[in-house]
C-alpha cells in the first residue's frame, strides 16, 4: 500500500528519483499560446496577452520546422557534466548562424497583429545595421541590454522570442543526462539563463515537486520548496498573491519573497490550477510584480517578452 506524505513531507522532499532536470516539451510554445489565449479573456491586458499568444504560435511553427538541433560533441558534454557547466551556455555563446532568419520569419508572422510601435520597428528592420542587431541579441543573452533606442526597445521581445526558439531547439537535442545535475541555483543548468518563474508540478514528475523554468531554453530544474531560488535562503520566506473583490484574483500564482536578498520569484502551482504555465501566468500577473515591488522586493524572474527602457 502506498505511503501518504503529509504536506510538510511533500514540501521538504528532495528531487524525484529520475533526473532533477526536465527537457522542454516539443510543443512548449503551443502550450504557452493556448494558456495565454485563455488568460487574455476578460483580462485588463487582453490585447497584450493575445498578441503574446500569436507570437508563441509563430514560435511553435518555427520550432516545428527547426526540430532538435544536433548536440555539442561528447567530449564537450562530458566536460560540462564534470565541471557543472551549462552545455548550451547563453552568456558567452556565438549566435547561431540562422538566428536572423528566425527573427525575420517571426516578424513576418506577427506583423499584421503587432502593436503600432512594433510594426514600425519591423518596417525599419531591413535597414537596421546587422552588427547592432547581433550586439543587441548577445546583450539579451547576457542580460545586460541597454534599450535606450526606441526601435531596439520595440524589437527586443521579438529578438527574445527568436532566441527562445533557437535555444529550445538546442535543448531538444539534449538528453536529460547531458545536463549537469545537483544544482538548485538561480541559473539554468542547461544554458545558464535565469528562470522566468517556478512551477509546482503534478502528474508524471510526482505531486508537489517544484522546478524553476528557464527563461530562455524552457528546460526545468528541481528547486526545493520554501527556499529562495537566487540565494538559497530558507528563513523568513513569505508568499504574496493577488486579491480580487471576491477572493484571490489569480489563485495559481504567488510571489515568493526573500528577506535576505530582497528577491521575489513567482511560483505557479498546478496543484491549485492544473492549467498554469510559468511563462504565460507570469505575463498575466504583472500586477503582482508591482505589489511586491512596492513592498521593497525586486523581480528575480526574467521574461523575454517583457523589456523596459
Ligand atoms: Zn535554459
Ligand atoms: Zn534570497
Amino acid at each position: 500500500m502506498p505511503t501518504l506524505l503529509s504536506p510538510e513531507e511533500i514540501a521538504t522532499q528532495g528531487a524525484p528519483d529520475a533526473s532533477p532536470n526536465r527537457l522542454p516539451s516539443p510543443h512548449v510554445f503551443a502550450g504557452r499560446a493556448e494558456r495565454l489565449r485563455k488568460l487574455a479573456e476578460g483580462h485588463a491586458m487582453a490585447d497584450f496577452l493575445a498578441f503574446a499568444a500569436r507570437l508563441a504560435d509563430a514560435q511553435q511553427t518555427l520550432l516545428d520546422r527547426l526540430g532538435p538541433t544536433a548536440p555539442p560533441d561528447e567530449a564537450q558534454l562530458r566536460r560540462c557534466r564534470q565541471h557543472g557547466m551549462p552545455p548550451l551556455d547563453a552568456h558567452g555563446a556565438q549566435l547561431p548562424a540562422d538566428w536572423t532568419s528566425v527573427l525575420h520569419d517571426l516578424a513576418t508572422a506577427v506583423v499584421p497583429h503587432a502593436p503600432a510601435g512594433l510594426q514600425n520597428a519591423i518596417a525599419a528592420l531591413p535597414d537596421f545595421p546587422q552588427e547592432r542587431l547581433a550586439a543587441l541579441a548577445r546583450a539579451i543573452l547576457r542580460g545586460d541590454e541597454d534599450l535606450s533606442n526606441p526601435i531596439e526597445l520595440a524589437l527586443a521581445p521579438l529578438i527574445g522570442a527568436s532566441l527562445q526558439v533557437l535555444w529550445a531547439s538546442r535543448a531538444l537535442g539534449l538528453a536529460t543526462s547531458d545536463i549537469p545535475a545537483g544544482f538548485e541555483g538561480g541559473q539554468c543548468p542547461a544554458c545558464g539563463a535565469p528562470p522566468v518563474a517556478s512551477i509546482v508540478r503534478i502528474g508524471d514528475a510526482g505531486h508537489g515537486v517544484r522546478y524553476a523554468t528557464c527563461s530562455l531554453c524552457a528546460c526545468e530544474w528541481h528547486v526545493t520548496r520554501i527556499k529562495c531560488v537566487p540565494c538559497q535562503n530558507t528563513r523568513g520566506i513569505a508568499y504574496q498573491g493577488l486579491e480580487g473583490a471576491a477572493g484571490p484574483a489569480h489563485p495559481g500564482v504567488k510571489a515568493e519573497t526573500c528577506p535576505e536578498c530582497q528577491a521575489s520569484l513567482k511560483i505557479v502551482s498546478m496543484e491549485t490550477d492544473p492549467a498554469v504555465d510559468a511563462f504565460a501566468d507570469d505575463l498575466a500577473t504583472l500586477a503582482l510584480d508591482m505589489l511586491v515591488d512596492e513592498a521593497g522586493f525586486h523581480r528575480a524572474g526574467r521574461n523575454l517578452f517583457l523589456f523596459l527602457p
